[in-house]
């Protein structure tokens, strides 16, 4: 059994021991393998392992990655790639074209561009918007304040489908300050979803503070480190 395998495992027991504790279904929580860094052989080695949704953060890296599993017949096209770096303007034609998901939206330029840049033939891009949980000023995201305008904006836009929220909370081994920023997130996805029913995606939880977000309503976390380990 490949290491990753194992990885996979331990992390889907994780996902499940997390789930019952909160008394949810693990059905509702999927994986996210974020693989940057990371070589086409490990995406393919996860693949193997039955992993299908994968997470990239730079578009230079994942464009090559993405192409030459796309031309793989054996993967056939049953992957789905989130990107969830940083947007850079110039780089979202690339992103519209390349992923299925993106869940680093933090503005409306961004999102205007990535709606006139969908090709026609693909169906619409799944959404996130990133909020700045942490209220960091150097820290990516909306403010809370300004999710539910941008939320309106976006669901407008035929090319795009908007599906939740995103968040990567305060770097501190504070489970309380944790704990406080995901519920804070927790209520305001279940505001939104009231007022967009495609709304069904809340991205929260990274290796670290897994369970911490599953107990906090999260249904999607984005692991790395725990599948692939360490980055260099
Ligand atoms: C790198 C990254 C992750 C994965 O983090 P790990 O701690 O390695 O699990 C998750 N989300 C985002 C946005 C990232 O950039």
């Amino acid at each position: 059994m490949s290491n990753l395998k194992t990885q996979i495992e331990a992390v889907t027991a994780q996902i499940e021991v997390a789930a019952k504790q909160a008394k949810r279904s693990a059905n509702d929580i999927t994986l996210l393998a974020v693989s940057k860094t990371k070589p086409e052989s490990s995406i393919i080695d996860a693949f193997n392992a039955g992993q299908r949704c994968f997470g990239e953060n730079y578009i230079q890296e994942a464009e090559q990655k993405i192409l030459s599993l796309k031309a793989n017949t054996i993967l056939s096209n049953d992957i789905q790639w989130h990107f969830i770096g940083p947007i850079q303007s110039n780089k979202t034609k690339k992103i519209a074209e390349l992923f299925d998901w993106v869940q680093s939206v933090d503005r409306l330029k961004i999102a205007k561009r990535l709606n006139e840049q969908r090709p026609e033939a693909l169906a619409p891009l799944n959404i996130c918007l990133q909020v700045n949980i942490s209220e960091e000023i150097q820290k990516a995201g909306v403010s809370i304040d300004e999710v539910f305008e941008l939320a309106s904006q976006i669901s407008t836009m035929s090319s795009l489908k908007l599906r939740g929220l995103m968040a990567i909370p305060a770097n501190t081994d504070d489970e309380t300050l944790l704990q406080k920023q995901f519920n804070k997130l927790k209520q305001v996805f279940e505001e939104l979803k009231s007022q967009h029913p495609s709304v069904d995606t809340l991205s929260m939880g990274m290796s670290q503070d897994m369970q911490l977000a599953i107990n906090n309503g999260s249904t999607m976390v984005r692991i790395g480190t725990a599948i692939f380990g360490k980055r260099n």
